[in-house]
């Protein structure tokens, strides 16, 4: 009989939560409604919200916006530059940039305006990274790994994209100590992450094969399948139960079974998943 066993923490964050919720929610008195960039990482909940009409939008698209027409910013934030392009337009704006991201964003222009280098911890494409990026001018020494290739000098501001693997944070720490003289060290990832990377980390060291539920682009459940693979050598990271027939032959042997979710992964995909398993 085989066992299936979910993560304690895993699927919706707080952010994404309410982040799809008013979007679902929100009825436009006129104009198109659209969102910059795909509201969360996951293609399903994006194409629900494309079937009632809200479509995702690229920066470039910006200049073609009416006055009339409403943006969603999604939980990741933008630079501040975008919120003057989008002003210059006349759109409306529902913010959802998530609280959390907030925190960083005024952490780094406080910082920044006060003369410090600002350091991200993160990956410099990802967008939640280059909106921070714009409360310093675009001025960041942003380092993925943790490793950094040149001196730290002057006084050194340090923070971290919200979904950044712990390990990664104390070796960019413990570098940049090595040669700063003076820094302020604010870790900013979110508590979120902190407890679905525990308990995937948990939970992969006592199964057979462990399954992880999220898109392929999203930061944090690419790092969940990292954390997990790393303990659970028959790691699988899929999109939604649909992808499950192709494993179901790789695991049949696999007598305990782990899911995990990302953030952005809403409870009728994964509860699908465990169905189906
Ligand atoms: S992972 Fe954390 S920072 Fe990101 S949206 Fe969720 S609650 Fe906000």
């Amino acid at each position: 009989m085989r066992e299936i066993i979910r993560a304690n923490n895993s699927g919706f964050c707080f952010g994404v939560e309410r982040a799809v919720k008013q979007s679902f929610d929100f009825v436009s008195p006129q104009g198109r409604v659209v969102t910059l960039g795909p509201l969360i990482h996951n293609k399903d909940v994006t194409q629900k919200l494309a079937n009632k009409g809200i479509h995702e939008i690229s920066m470039e698209d910006i200049p073609s916006l009416m006055k009339e027409d409403t943006v969603i910013i999604r939980t990741h934030g933008v630079a501040m530059a975008v919120y003057d392009e989008l002003k210059e337009q006349g759109v409306s704006i529902v913010d959802l940039t998530c609280p959390y991201v907030i925190n960083i964003q005024k952490k780094v222009k406080l910082h920044h305006d006060k003369g410090y280098k600002i350091v991200i911890l993160g990956d410099e494409h990802h967008p939640e990274v280059v909106g921070i990026n714009g409360y310093c001018n675009n001025s960041a020494y942003i380092t993925k790994s943790g490793e950094i290739d040149f001196p730290m000098k002057g006084k050194i501001c340090v923070v971290a994209q919200t979904t950044e693997k712990q390990s990664n944070w104390v070796k960019l720490i413990t570098n940049i100590a090595e040669t700063a003289k003076e820094f302020v060290a604010f870790n900013t990832i979110c508590k979120a992450t902190e407890d679905r990377q525990k308990s995937a980390e948990e939970i992969s060291k006592e199964v057979d094969a462990m399954i992880v539920i999220g898109g392929y682009t999203s930061s944090n459940t690419t790092k969940l399948y990292e954390i997990c693979k790393k303990n659970c050598p028959m790691t699988f990271h899929i999109e939604n139960a649909g992808e499950l027939d192709e494993i179901k032959e790789k695991i049949k042997n696999a007598v305990r079974v782990g899911i995990t979710a990302g953030a952005s992964t809403p409870e009728w995909i994964i509860k699908e998943a465990m169905e189906n398993l």
